[in-house]
């Protein structure tokens, strides 16, 4: 849990002293917090931040309780009595003053807290009430004498995280309290100010030993929010300073292939046979890839363009530069199907020019494929597409310059590692994702990647109109289908296919499937159906059915979610949408209004909704935006769900949190850049105390012994 802080040292040396001389802890509960929580040292120990506060400076007269809602009271008891028998026995307690009273109940510990509630003396309570006919009743309150609540008397409680074990041995949260407060003020004057004093100026951030003060032991929640603040700002800026000092060392290391110019292969695609003009967005990025593969620097990129936004083409081109400048390439998709229809899209743009494209899926056997091996190996297939059969090992190039991956954000550094084997010096990379997220945030968790955005919609798309219907309104959905229909338009019906409950979805579907073909019957209508279960050749039969036209409606699970282009489709259906997550409905979404026409897109769901599936088809009504829909869906989702593993590479965070502080997140990355930019070894005397920061906190991540 706290490897890093337990193997290291602080520069302070009385901040290293084992946690066993804590005041109050003892051996015992020293040896359970190391196992448990990992501290191994004062320093480590007092980082171990409370995650929230209790207001305990309000008494509230019990006259005033309000029921479900946390409350402190002061009382005097009155009576106590046991209540019923055997494992049912509980105590009931009249507790109060003389304007009012309540019921205190324990159903445990009857025995154990017996003793201790003296009819008589005053007390302090501390729980939730709950209204019992008219009377007012808390169960399991916290409660304090008089005297001892004065005693230790805080206005702010910290709240910190514990194990069932710490429990036990005392070590309960406010155990853990107590042990901070009896020593903290000891160390105080000790903690190192490791942010640069102009930056503290600046930004309002208070000094490192008020702010151990005051995280731990605030008189309010300003002073918690303040201190917590400046924590927060200290870990986002030195995992900036980290990711840009790592990137800088990592640009001069990777050696890439020199792409010396535009050739032939280029420029004839581009004045011949490019159905349209780039957006300027698709020329920035193309020129970010051009500058990239020019540098000397091996690529790696991420191009970041919502659903629709035009990323194939821009791939398109920098293959096209990477052939004339004597290389291979290759394009890598998730799925099949999206496989195929770039290999088709591409080999007809280039049907006109002298390239060789082929494809490469484990559906291809035999022959065919030792044909393709073999081109590949020989240099004379230029483009290879495929799925993950591509990186397998005995796929070899002649002369691999450039890998394309598209649709695939969490394709790790491992399957990369396996691409850069694939050619000395390693092919330029360029992933491809329609999950975008803001930029410091994408910059921060693709640390190893340079991001590129294609935030402009090719021109002339209208903005799709999106509906949530209920289940109830098919009717009318019909209806509004047949109406599309009849002027010519294709339309989706998509149903969700879960792993957990594939066998009820699959069936939802096939109900589907033939209640749309009863009310939209042959000939006059023809209707497609795609799913996972049938063999791929079947499934490639059907999509070009609807891609031809020759079929109107297509029904299919979400194996259409990504990349399928087909510009006359205007309806995208999405049944049981409540079932789906933000990121999947956009992509679904992002199938229709491909072309000049108006298109919609029906959110079907239940009538009964929970709170976060209201929210994501109210978003998706709402806006359109990827973006907004992204930033909405890590709030729902949490952003280490939504990236996978990624969240927990770099960052180490205890407070601050990548999307929620957001904003600060880029002031720090502004500041960590300034300081890189200015001295990028952070070898001036001044950024002494920043170098030796970034190297206790990152140790574990970076080989320090090739800085100097
Ligand atoms: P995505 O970024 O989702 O992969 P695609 O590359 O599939 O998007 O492009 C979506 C559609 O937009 C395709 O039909 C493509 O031909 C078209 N397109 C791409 N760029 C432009 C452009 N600059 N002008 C007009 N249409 C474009
Ligand atoms: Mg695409």
């Amino acid at each position: 849990m706290d490897a890093l802080t337990s193997t290291l040292f602080c520069t302070v040396a009385q901040l290293n002293t084992d946690i066993v001389y804590l005041k109050g802890l003892g051996p015992e509960r020293a040896k359970l917090i190391k196992a448990e929580l990992g501290y191994q040292r004062v320093w480590s120990f007092f980082q171990h931040y409370p995650f929230r506060y209790i207001d305990r400076s309000q008494l509230t007269p019990i006259q005033d309780w309000v029921e479900g809602q946390l409350v402190q009271s002061q009382g005097k008891i009155k009576s106590v009595s046991e209540v019923g028998s055997g494992h049912k026995k509980r105590l009931e307690v009249l507790f109060g003053t003389p304007e009012a009273q309540a019921k205190l109940v324990w159903f445990k510990g009857v025995k154990w807290m017996k003793p201790k509630l003296l009819t008589g003396k005053e007390f302090v309570v501390f729980g939730k009430p709950a209204k019992y006919g008219s009377v007012m009743s808390m169960a399991h309150p916290e409660i304090t004498a008089i005297e001892q609540f004065r005693q230790e008397y805080i206005p702010l409680e910290p709240v910190y995280s514990t194990t069932e074990g710490l429990a036990k041995k005392g070590l309960h949260s406010k155990g853990l309290q107590k042990i901070i407060a009896q020593n903290l003020r000891d160390y105080l004057h000790l903690f190192p100010e490791v942010l640069p004093d102009e930056i503290r100026q600046q930004y309002k951030l208070p000094g490192i030993a008020w702010t151990m003060e005051k995280i731990h032991l605030p008189q309010d929640l300003k002073e918690a929010k303040h201190a917590q603040r400046r924590l927060k700002f200290e870990e986002l800026f030195f995992l900036q300073l980290f990711l840009i000092f790592k990137k800088v060392l990592q640009l001069h290391r990777n050696q890439g292939r020199v792409f010396e110019s535009v050739g032939e292969h280029f420029n004839t695609f581009y004045k011949n046979h490019l159905p349209f003009d780039l957006t300027g967005a698709q020329k920035r990025v193309l020129r970010e890839i051009r500058a990239n593969t020019h540098s000397g620097k091996q690529m790696n990129r991420l191009v970041q363009g919502d659903v629709g936004s035009g990323k194939t083409i821009v791939s398109l081109l920098a293959m096209l530069l990477a052939i004339d400048n004597g290389c291979q390439v290759c394009m890598m998709a998730p799925t099949e199907i999206l496989a195929q229809q770039h290999y088709k899209g591409i080999a007809a743009l280039l049907k006109d020019m002298p390239l060789e494209v082929a494809l490469l899926t484990g559906s291809v056997k035999g022959a065919a494929r030792r044909a393709i091996l073999e081109g590949c190996e020989n240099g004379s297939i230029h483009i290879l597409i495929g799925t993950h059969a591509l990186i397998e090992d005995h796929v070899k190039f002649q002369q691999l310059g450039m890998a394309v991956i598209d649709e695939q954000h969490r394709f790790g550094v491992a399957q990369r590692a396996k691409l850069w084997a694939k050619s000395n010096p390693p092919p330029h990379v360029l992933v491809m994702t329609a999950t975008p997220i803001p930029r410091t945030l994408a910059m921060t968790l693709y640390s190893d990647l340079e991001i590129s955005v294609i935030d402009e919609l090719p021109p002339g798309r209208k903005p799709i109109q999106t509906m949530h219907k209920r289940d109830s309104a098919r009717n009318w959905v019909f209806a509004f289908m047949e109406q599309q229909i009849a002027e010519g338009r294709q339309v989706y019906v998509v149903y969700p296919l879960i792993e957990e409950s594939a066998k009820m979805d699959y069936k939802d579907l096939m109900d589907g499937y033939e209640s749309i073909s009863r009310r939209f019957q042959k000939p006059k209508y023809q209707v497609s159906v795609v799913h996972g279960q049938m063999k791929p050749e079947d499934k490639e039969y059907e999509m070009q059915r609807f891609k031809k036209g020759q079929t109107q409606i297509l029904v299919a699970t979400t194996v259409i979610e990504v990349g399928v282009d087909v510009p006359n489709a205007t309806v995208m259906v999405i049944e049981s949408a409540e079932r789906f997550g933000l990121a999947q409905l956009h992509q679904l979404r992002g199938r229709v209004g491909r072309g000049g026409n108006q298109s919609f897109c029906v959110l079907m769901s239940g009538n009964k909704l929970s709170a976060d599936a209201r929210k994501r088809l109210s978003t998706m009504v709402e806006t359109q935006d990827g973006f907004k829909i992204a930033e909405v869906d890590m709030e729902l989702r949490g952003i280490g769900e939504l990236m996978g593993t990624r969240q927990s590479g770099d960052s180490d965070l205890k407070l601050a949190h990548l999307v929620e502080d957001q904003k600060m997140l880029a002031v720090a990355r502004e500041e960590a850049t300034k300081i890189i930019e200015d001295d990028p070894a952070l070898n001036k005397p001044t950024h002494q105390t920043l170098k030796n920061e970034l190297a206790r906190r990152y140790a574990d991540k970076m080989v320090w012994s090739k800085i100097s």
